[in-house]
C-alpha cells in the first residue's frame, strides 16, 4: 500500500469507529425512546415562597430524592408572586424540563403555562396544593387536607377541655368563645382544612357550647389572602378591639397554619394575654414550624399539625420516577380531588396532631428535629 494513500484510509477507519459509536448510541436513545426512559432528564421544581419553612424543607427534599436517582432538577421560589411563578415554570419549559412538580400560589393562575406543558408533553404533578380549573394537571401528592381540618378542630376542642384526646366528650361545656381563621381563598386546601374543621365545631356552635362572639364564620370573611401572618395579626387585633370589650375574653382561636398563629399571638399578647394571670386562650395551627414547637414548649400555642415535607417529597418523587419512567405512578384516592375540569388521581399521606404531650415522641422521635433545636 502506497503511503499517500494512508490518510485516506484512517479517514475511512475514523468514519467506521464515529459510525459504530453513533450507531450504539442511538440505538441506546431509541431503547429508551421506545421503553419511555427519560434517564438523567431535567425535572422543574416550583414552590411558593422561602418566608415559611415548610417550602423550604419541601423543596430540599424533592431536589436531594431526585438527585439521588440521577434526575436534574430546577428548583424554584417565586416569594408568593403569581407572575413570577408563571415565569418560572415558563422557563423550565423552555430549559427542556420533561416534568414539573408544582406547589402553586394561585391554584387557578397558571393555566396556559400548563397548556404549553401539555403542547410539549410534559406531565406535571400538583404539589400539596391542588392546581385548579385545567386538564393538564397529571397526579397530584398531597396530605388528606379534608382531616387536616378535622384535626385542627378537635385539638382545639381537647384544649378547651370540650373533647378528650381519645375522642370522648369532656368535662366542659362552655359556653366557650371562640374565632375563626381560614387560610388563602385561591389555595384548594384552605377550604379543605376549613370544611374539615367546620365539620367538627358547627355541632358544638349549634349548641351554644361554643359561642363565634365577632359573628364572623363564613369563608370569604375570614379567610386570610396569601397565608400572610401579619394580615391574621390585624384581624385579630380588630376584633379584639371591637367584640372583646368590657371584660369578656377569646377561649380559643382556629388558626390553620403556624406563621398566622404566631401572628394571632402577638395580637393576643399585645391586648394583655399571656401575662397577668390571663392566660392565652387555646390556638391551633399547621405545618409544625420550629417557631411554633417553641412556642408550644413555652405553653403560648397549644397545637399543630405535623405533616411530614420528607414523606411528601418520597410520594412525589416516586411519581416523578413512575411517570418518567413511562410508568404509572402508586395512587390511593381518585375521588376527593376534583379541580373543576377533572378528579386528579392522588396520593394523600395522614396528618398528626402535635401537641405538649407528644412532640418529643413525633417531632424528635422522626429525626424531623434534634432536642437541640428546640430549646
Ligand atoms: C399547605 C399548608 C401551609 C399553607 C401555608 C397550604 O397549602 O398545605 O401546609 O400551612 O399552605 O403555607
Amino acid at each position: 500500500m502506497s503511503l499517500r494513500r494512508l490518510p485516506g484510509l484512517l479517514a475511512t477507519l475514523a468514519l467506521a469507529i464515529t459510525a459504530t459509536a453513533c450507531g450504539s448510541s442511538q440505538k441506546t436513545i431509541d431503547a429508551e425512546a421506545q421503553s419511555g426512559s427519560k434517564a438523567g432528564a431535567l425535572v422543574g421544581v416550583t414552590m411558593p415562597t422561602k418566608s415559611s419553612e415548610r417550602w423550604i424543607h419541601d423543596g430540599e427534599n424533592v431536589k436531594k430524592q431526585l438527585e439521588q436517582l440521577g434526575y436534574k432538577v430546577d428548583l424554584q421560589y417565586a416569594e408568593n408572586d403569581i407572575p413570577t411563578q408563571a415565569n418560572q415554570i415558563e422557563n423550565q419549559i423552555t430549559k427542556g424540563a420533561k416534568l414539573l412538580i408544582i406547589a402553586s400560589i394561585d391554584g387557578t393562575a397558571i393555566t396556559s403555562q400548563l397548556q404549553q406543558a401539555a403542547d410539549n408533553k410534559i406531565p406535571v404533578i400538583a404539589y400539596d396544593r391542588l392546581i385548579r380549573n385545567s386538564p393538564n394537571v397529571d397526579y397530584y401528592a398531597t396530605f388528606d387536607n379534608f382531616k387536616v381540618g378535622v384535626q385542627q378542630a378537635t385539638s382545639l376542642l381537647v384544649g378547651l377541655g370540650v373533647k378528650k384526646a381519645d375522642g370522648s366528650e369532656g368535662d366542659k361545656k362552655g359556653p366557650f368563645n371562640v374565632e375563626l381563621f381560614a387560610g388563602s381563598p385561591d389555595d384548594n386546601n384552605a377550604t379543605f382544612f376549613f370544611n374539615g374543621a367546620m365539620s367538627v365545631l358547627q355541632p358544638y356552635i349549634d349548641k351554644g357550647v361554643l359561642k363565634v362572639a365577632s359573628g364572623q364564620t363564613d369563608f370569604k370573611t375570614v379567610a386570610i389572602l396569601r397565608w400572610d401572618p401579619a394580615t391574621a395579626q390585624k384581624r385579630m387585633e380588630d376584633i379584639l378591639t371591637k367584640t372583646y370589650t368590657g371584660g369578656k375574653k377569646v377561649d380559643g382561636v382556629l388558626s390553620p397554619y403556624d406563621g398566622l398563629s404566631i401572628g394571632i399571638l402577638s395580637a393576643l399578647k399585645s391586648n394583655g394575654y399571656g401575662t397577668g394571670g390571663q392566660p392565652y386562650p387555646v390556638v391551633t395551627g399547621q405545618d409544625a414550624e420550629l417557631a411554633s414547637i417553641k412556642s408550644i414548649v413555652a405553653g403560648e400555642q397549644y397545637s399543630t399539625i405535623f405533616k411530614d415535607t420528607r414523606e411528601l417529597a418520597k410520594v412525589t418523587v416516586k411519581m416523578a420516577d413512575a411517570v418518567l419512567k413511562g410508568g404509572k405512578p402508586e395512587v390511593n384516592n381518585t375521588k376527593d380531588y376534583d379541580n373543576g375540569v377533572k378528579v386528579v388521581p392522588s396520593y394523600l399521606l395522614e396528618p398528626v396532631i402535635v401537641d405538649k404531650s407528644n412532640y418529643e415522641q413525633v417531632l424528635v422521635g422522626s429525626g424531623y428535629y434534634t432536642a437541640d433545636q428546640l430549646t
